[in-house]
């Protein structure tokens, strides 16, 4: 079953970028233009991870993500926060929001694919057995 992502942004151009991008990768997506419907669409869809943008018209990507984490529908789901630069101090702010990570426009395409993959599966019950054999092999190669 293929993951879904939900894209908060409300710059027309980055939206369209992200939702190409993604579904170009087997993902599919959920998007909200200001964040208003945020917790009504993270119920309704139950992303496998939301992409926040943290420049939004009305209410700020960190006040939506602060609502998520205060939810215990929504607590869990990873998010990604998007600005368009990252001053001194921001990073903290971002994290301390509860965001699991961010990236600043213009980003790598390869790096944001890399953090969505990761902070997916860390979300997913990993099978005993898979673990036991990767600890095998990697004693062996050392
Ligand atoms: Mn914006």
């Amino acid at each position: 079953m293929p993951k879904t992502i939900l894209i908060v942004e409300d710059t027309e151009l980055d939206m369209r970028l992200f939702k190409d991008l993604l579904e170009a990768n087997g993902y599919d997506t959920a998007q909200s233009v200001d964040g208003a419907d945020i917790i009504r669409l993270a119920k309704e869809h139950k992303p496998d991870l939301i992409i926040m943008d943290i420049q939004l018209p009305k209410v700020s990507g960190l006040e939506l993500t602060k609502l998520l984490r205060a939810d215990k529908e929504t607590v869990e789901i990873p998010i990604i926060a998007v600005t368009a630069f990252a001053m001194i101090g921001d990073e903290q702010r971002i994290l301390s929001a509860g965001c699991d990570g961010y990236i600043t426009k213009p980003f790598s395409v390869p790096m944001l694919l890399e953090a969505i993959e990761k902070l997916i599966k860390q979300t997913e019950p990993q099978p005993a057995v898979k673990t036991v054999e990767n600890e095998r092999h990697s004693s062996k190669a050392h």
